[in-house]
């Protein structure tokens, strides 16, 4: 296989997947990561078949459901009652081309992927290494500036991969010129253990949702079912701090939340308060420059999105198979890896961060009565069509890269 030696700044779960997937393919991968120690703290996080699907062709699925979850169903319920309004069964037909939902831990799958990157490549995350300054050196090279133990030290690379996050360094150099955007909301995240909830609040084993003025709230088990993780969104601007580890205040939280129903304010009270992290939440706007020289975009580096469609690290994950699959195929045509990648991945990328925003809309309605219409509507299409659900999000759920 090719000597092509390429750089991917950033270990999150975009950059571990892309090392993983090139790496598989015989590329010579280093990842260079900011933090002097890998550590994705206390969240979970939904994965439905579009990254599963991957997962599985990377020979990660069974393991994963081993320390993941399967959740049953999609339900959602009223916010001030905790009355169910709909209940949508996922994993119902689970097969070889329609891998699981999954629902697991933020660090379980980092590690997976961690482990399965090192195996493949037989290097490690070159850590507390900064991405400083990057430039294309001449057509077929880049060269880097990493910071690492207060040192500057440059490299040269036939590739680099930007897959350093919302914030990404790199993307000021592929696409300069825009801020990510501060979106009116902030998520308090918690892990509560199962043992802590009485058997009256502990959760239906599903995907929860419930809308309520201003702010929703999700929750599902992940750990094989001895954590509850939840996202607690709510709108608010006098708050705008992004980081996966800033400890929360836990009663600011209960205030945030009340007149809530009994169940979502007992999983939030029984929040460890060690474990109780608030992020705001940003986003920009879809681009279709993804590439410049020998640079490339992925994951939330180039389309950071809202939540509310738990997509973000798919959408990643994707990127990373779509990418790999490149390079495998056009190697030595630089031109046309750049525009194949590109193409197959700007125009989905950009309806997903659109629709994630719109169901920011649609999961806040404060007025109660486009409210009610709302729930109502579900409710009948949960008692009439059950894979409502599944065929709604066919375009998502259904896709392979
Ligand atoms: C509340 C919430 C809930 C979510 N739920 C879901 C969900 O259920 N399902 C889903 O699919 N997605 C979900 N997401 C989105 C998902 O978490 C992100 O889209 C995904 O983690 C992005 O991964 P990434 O690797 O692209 O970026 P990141 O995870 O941000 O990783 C970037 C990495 O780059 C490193 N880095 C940054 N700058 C530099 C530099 N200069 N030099 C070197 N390294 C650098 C960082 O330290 C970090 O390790 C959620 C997000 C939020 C906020």
């Amino acid at each position: 296989m090719s000597e092509l030696s390429i750089a991917i700044i950033g270990a999150g779960i975009g950059g571990l997947s892309a090392a993983l997937a090139l790496s598989r393919q015989g590329f010579d991968v280093t990842v260079y990561e900011k933090t002097a120690e890998l550590s994705e703290v206390g969240a979970g996080i939904q994965l439905s078949s579009n990254a599963t699907n991957i997962l599985y062709q990377w020979g990660l699925m069974d393991q994963a459901k081993k320390i993941g979850f399967l959740p049953k169903a999609v339900k959602l319920s009223h916010w001030r009652t905790g009355d169910q309004i709909a209940r949508f069964p996922v994993n119902h037909n689970e097969s070889f081309h329609n891998q699981a939902y999954l629902h697991i831990h933020r660090a379980d799958i980092h590690g997976l992927l961690l482990q399965a990157y090192e195996q493949a490549s037989g290097k490690k995350v070159v850590l507390g290494a900064s991405l400083h300054d990057l430039s294309a050196k001449d057509k077929s090279q880049m060269t880097i500036t990493i910071e690492q133990d207060g040192q500057q030290q440059t490299y040269e690379h036939d590739w680099v991969i930007g897959a350093d996050g919302i914030h990404s360094k790199v993307r000021d150099f592929v696409a300069p010129g825009s801020q990510a955007r501060f979106t009116g909301n902030v998520a308090w995240r918690g892990l509560v253990p199962v043992e802590s909830l009485t058997s009256l609040f502990r959760p239906d084993p599903c995907a929860n949702l419930m809308m309520g003025p201003g702010a929703h709230f999700v929750y599902y088990y992940v750990r094989g079912g001895h954590f509850v993780n939840y996202v607690a969104v709510i709108e608010r601007d006098d708050w705008q701090e992004e980081s996966w580890t800033l400890k929360a205040n836990l009663e600011e939280m209960l205030d945030d939340f009340a007149g809530w129903n009994a169940q979502t304010r007992n999983i939030l009270a029984h929040t460890d308060p060690e474990s109780c992290y608030r992020w705001a939440l940003y986003d920009r706007d879809p681009i279709s420059t993804w590439c410049r020289d020998r640079c490339i975009l992925l994951g939330d580096a180039v389309h950071p999105m809202l939540p509310f469609l738990a997509q973000g690290a798919a959408m990643a994950i994707e990127d990373a198979y779509q990418l790999a699959s490149c390079f495998k195929e056009f190697s030595q045509q630089p031109e046309q890896l750049k525009n194949v990648y590109t193409n197959a991945r700007a125009q989905r990328t950009a309806k997903v961060q659109l629709q994630a925003r719109k169901n920011m809309q649609i999961y806040h309605i404060r007025n109660p009565l486009i409210q009610f219409p709302r729930d109502q509507y579900l409710a009948w299409r949960g008692r009439r069509d059950p894979e409502f659900f599944n065929k709604k999000l066919a375009w998502l759920y259904d896709y392979r890269v």
